[in-house]
This record gives structure tokens, C-alpha cells and sequence, in this order.
């Protein structure tokens, strides 16, 4: 346990007191049957803080044994627990105190958020109100899934039963930990199943934080269990273990489809969220510095860690080299540094591993051809994994810095001549979560996004949520639907009951 001594190093600027705290209780440990336990195994691992290499905390690292004992859990909690035979009333209050407690504890929330995987303060704090109104938005539901009453024969009474799944494994990655723990829960209480988490192993205290306070909200033991462990082991053990119902995965493609193969021995419901390679369109009537000011956001917000990320830019010809100069622009303004640090508005990527991956990424385009305008490599510092935000322009859709998802701060710009042109690149992908669109064109712009092959089309904004509206992706961007009341179908089914009167 060498973090101790170190804490205050590798925790440096956090200001909640409650933070320090927090950490200092390592290892963390697994929330199984209501219960903080120690792996079977007796394994830890240790969790960094990105921006300086440091230890935050150990963590029990959880094994099949434990997945299995939590499965167990869920299972019990969901069949005959006092979770099954609460009112649709009482959960919408238990998830609205969870909010409520997820707002008191905002400032350790987001700073945990933040030493995680590295976002400046700033965006921490902006993922803490989305998981409030997550949890918000969802206890509005249980109270309003209504099964029908079907046309029958006159000697028959036909209704539906809409019913929740049962046990979900959700496993998330470390982009946004809050934000995706947050989400997926909330998706599953509303609708009355049980859950085992896997957060992502190199973010995972805040969700460990979460799941204490989702205990204090009265969450009844069992009904959640968070089991921090490695993808091939814990998360393989979730996916493939049969007495799981569904399993919602937010990861990468590859991953994805190992999930979906694994749901086949006992047909488990899937629902998957992955990755993207967003075309961003810009034409050369877009109100230029708000379509500048997003194509930056969208590229660079959260170090280019986001599943909707913009990552290719495409500009019509005759605005390239204006717009090109605001980008570059723009991602000199950015203050790369640790995540309290005044005035940093960029932080280093989540790890080692990911640190070379984006940067191998800037070498490849180089090698096939492309101009970094900026950027370019790593950031400054003697520590931690920051990439300089890079603009690549001379960049042919072919390449593979615009073909696979880099998952940093890197820009591919690509020109285009004229609508169709623009289309066509644009669908030239095998992803299709999400497009931008800047025209201020009316009728252009509602063609182009039905043209768009994407699950998201924005239109003269970019990377705006609204959890009433679906999320999810076209092509291998994903299956099925988050938020809104598609999302409820995704977590539940239907019975069909037919009475012989
Ligand atoms: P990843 O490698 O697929 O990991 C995601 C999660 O899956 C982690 O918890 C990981 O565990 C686990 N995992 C890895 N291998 C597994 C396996 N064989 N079986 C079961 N679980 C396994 O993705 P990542 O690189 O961490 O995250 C970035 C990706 O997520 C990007 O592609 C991004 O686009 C996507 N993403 C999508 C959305 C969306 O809503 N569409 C949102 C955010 C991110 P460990 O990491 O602990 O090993
Ligand atoms: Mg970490």
C-alpha cells in the first residue's frame, strides 16, 4: 500500500477535504450483496491519476468468483428481494434521492471524476449534473410503463404485461465514469431489474463512491453491485455467464462485437454503445466563429475522449484555408496541464496505453502523407499522458487517421466541393454515431441529415444531449437505443396474457 504517503502528491489541488478521504480508505473494494468486500483472489490493482502517474488507490480487482457471487446477488434481489415487491411510487423516490445525493456530494464527485481519467475540473463538474439529471429524468418512469389492453374476442380479456429483463451486466469505459455509470443504472432501476457494474479498470473510484451513495439512498443489497476488474477477466466473466438477462456495453467495436458473440449460448439481450467517426460538415455559408468554436469542442472537448467526438472535419472548398486557420487557432489556445490547475483547459489522455496509441495514430498520419498544422506530438510535461491538440489538414478520407477512431485531441480536415460530395464522404465510414451540420441553408441542411447514415444529426450546434431524445448508432456505432422512452422498451418485454371469461 505505498499510495498513502504519496496521496497528497498524486491527489495534488483536490480542495474537498471528502476527496483525501475517500482515498485514503485503500484498497477499494467490490460492492457485492450490499456489502464492501475484498476479491476473492485477494488481487489489487492500482488506480493513476493520468496527469501525473500517480497512485490514487488500489482496488480489489474482481475475478469470475466474484462476478459470479454478484450475479448471484442480483439475481436474488431481483427474484424475491424487497426491490421486486416495491411500488412503481417508491422507486421513483429512491432514485430521486439518489440524485439528490449525487447533488450534495457534487464537489467530491467531480474531483474523484477528475482524478480518474484526467478531465480539467471544469468538465468534471459538468458530467455531475448530467448524472443528477439522469437520475432525475429516469425517476420519472417507473411510474409510466403501461402495458395495453388488446382487442379480443368477446369471450376473451387480452392485456399486456410490460416486464423488466432481469439481471443486466453493464460494463463501461473511463471517458466519462460518472456520466456512464450513471446513465446505464439509472436505466435499469427505472425499470425494475438488478444490476453488476464493471466500470472501466483505469477509472473506476468514482463509480465506487456512487455505489455508496447509492446504498445511503436505500438501495436494497443487491440490487447493485459494482465489480471493478480487467475486460478479458471480469467483463469476459459478465458477458459469457448464463444466468445473466442482458448485457449494455459502451466501449469500443472490437469489444462490442466479443460481447455479441458471447450473448449467444443463452441468447441474452444486447444493447451496444460504441464507437465513432463523426463527420463534422461545414459549408461555406455557416455562421462561421460559433461553427468554428463547435468543430474545436467537438474535437477537442475531454482531450478527443468521446464516442461523438467530430473527428472529421469536413470544409467546402472555398472556406478551407479560413476555417483551417480559426481551428489551428483555436487549439493553440489550449492550456494543457493537471486537472486543478488554473486555467488548464485541456487534460493529458486516460493512459499509458492510450498515450501511445493517439500518438501513433499522429505518426501514421505523418507517414501517410497528411500536415499537422499544430500539434503534433506529446504535450511538454515531464509526466503524465498529454498530447499536444493536433489539426491535420491534406488529409484524404482514405487515410487511416480519418478511417479509424483515434480517441484524441486530433483533427483530421478534410475538404469537400458541394453537397453530395459532402454526403458521400461523410457516409464513407464504417462507424455512424453521430454528424455535424453548419449551413445557414434550411432546406440543405434537413436533406443533408437524412442523407446522414447516423444516429444523431446536429444542426448548427454539436454534442448537445438531451436525455429525452434516443441516443445510439447506425452501422458499428451500435445496437438499440439509450434515453428516452426508447430505452425503456430496451429494458424490459412484453407478456402477453389472454382470459377466457
Ligand atoms: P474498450 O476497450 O472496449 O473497453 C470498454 C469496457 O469494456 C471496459 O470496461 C473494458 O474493461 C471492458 N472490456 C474490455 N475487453 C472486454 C471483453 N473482452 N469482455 C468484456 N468487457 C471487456 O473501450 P475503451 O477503449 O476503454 O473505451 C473507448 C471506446 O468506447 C471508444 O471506442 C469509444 O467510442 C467508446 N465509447 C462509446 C460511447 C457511446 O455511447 N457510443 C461512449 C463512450 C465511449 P477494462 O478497460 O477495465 O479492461
Ligand atoms: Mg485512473
Amino acid at each position: 500500500m505505498a499510495a498513502a504517503p504519496r496521496l497528497e502528491i498524486a491527489a495534488q489541488g483536490a480542495k474537498d477535504p471528502r476527496t483525501l478521504e475517500f482515498l485514503r480508505s485503500s484498497p477499494k473494494k467490490l460492492l457485492i450483496n450490499g456489502k464492501w468486500v475484498p476479491a476473492r483472489s485477494g488481487k489489487t490493482f492500482e488506480s493513476l491519476n493520468p496527469a501525473n502517474e500517480e497512485v490514487l488507490a488500489e482496488v480489489a480487482e474482481a475475478g469470475p468468483e466474484d462476478i459470479d457471487e454478484a450475479v448471484k446477488a442480483a439475481r436474488k434481489a431481483f427474484e424475491d428481494g424487497p426491490w421486486s415487491r416495491m411500488t412503481p411510487h417508491q422507486r421513483t423516490k429512491l432514485l430521486l434521492k439518489v440524485a439528490d445525493l449525487i447533488e450534495q456530494n457534487r464537489e467530491q464527485l467531480a474531483e474523484l471524476s477528475s482524478l480518474d481519467n484526467g478531465a480539467p475540473i471544469m468538465g468534471a463538474q459538468g458530467l455531475v449534473t448530467s448524472a443528477v439529471e439522469l437520475f432525475t429524468y429516469f425517476a420519472g418512469w417507473p411510474t409510466k410503463i403501461f402495458g395495453e389492453t388488446n382487442p379480443s374476442a368477446p369471450d376473451m380479456f387480452n392485456y399486456t404485461l410490460r416486464e423488466p429483463l432481469g439481471v443486466c451486466g453493464q460494463i463501461i469505459p473511463w471517458n466519462g465514469p460518472l456520466m456512464s455509470a450513471s446513465n446505464k443504472l439509472a436505466h435499469a432501476l427505472s425499470t425494475g431489474n438488478t444490476v453488476v457494474l464493471k466500470p472501466a479498470e483505469q477509472a473506476c473510484l468514482v463509480v465506487l463512491r456512487l455505489g455508496e451513495l447509492l446504498l445511503e439512498a436505500g438501495v436494497p443489497e443487491g440490487v447493485v453491485n459494482i465489480v471493478p476488474g480487467f475486460g478479458p477477466v471480469a467483463g469476459a466473466a459478465l458477458s459469457n455467464h448464463p444466468d445473466v438477462d442482458k448485457i449494455a456495453f459502451t466501449g469500443s467495436t472490437t469489444t462490442g462485437k466479443e460481447i455479441l458473440k458471447a450473448s449467444v449460448a443463452t441468447l441474452k439481450h444486447v444493447s451496444l454503445e460504441l464507437g465513432g467517426k463523426s463527420p463534422h460538415i461545414i459549408f461555406a455559408d455557416a455562421d462561421m466563429e460559433p461553427a468554428l468554436n463547435f468543430a474545436a469542442i467537438g474535437i477537442f472537448g475531454n482531450t478527443g475522449q468521446a464516442c461523438i467526438a467530430g473527428s472529421r472535419i469536413f470544409v467546402q472548398e472555398k472556406i478551407h484555408d479560413q476555417f483551417v486557420d480559426g481551428l489551428v487557432q483555436r487549439a493553440k489556445a489550449h492550456k494543457l496541464g493537471a486537472q486543478f490547475e488554473p486555467g488548464v483547459t485541456m487534460g493529458p489522455v486516460v493512459s499509458k496505453v492510450q498515450h501511445q496509441r493517439v500518438l501513433g495514430y499522429i505518426e501514421a498520419g505523418k507517414s501517410e502523407g497528411a500536415t499537422a498544422l499544430t500539434g503534433g506530438g506529446p504535450g511538454p510535461q515531464p509526466k503524465g499522458y498529454f498530447v499536444q491538440p493536433t489539426v491535420f489538414t491534406q488529409v484524404r478520407n482514405d487515410m487511416k487517421i480519418a478511417r479509424e477512431e483515434i480517441f484524441g485531441p486530433v483533427a483530421a480536415v478534410i475538404p469537400f466541393k458541394d453537397e453530395n460530395d459532402a454526403v458521400l464522404q461523410g457516409n464513407d465510414t464504417t462507424y455512424g454515431l453521430a454528424a455535424g451540420i453548419w449551413t445557414r441553408d434550411i432546406s440543405r441542411a434537413h436533406k443533408v441529415a437524412r442523407r446522414l447514415k447516423a444516429g444523431t444529426v446536429w444542426i448548427n450546434c454539436y454534442m448537445v444531449l438531451d436525455f429525452t431524445m434516443p441516443f445510439g448508432g447506425y452501422k458499428q456505432s451500435g445496437q438499440g437505443r439509450e434515453f428516452s422512452n426508447h430505452a425503456i422498451e430496451m429494458y424490459t418485454q412484453m407478456k402477453s396474457v389472454f382470459v377466457k371469461l
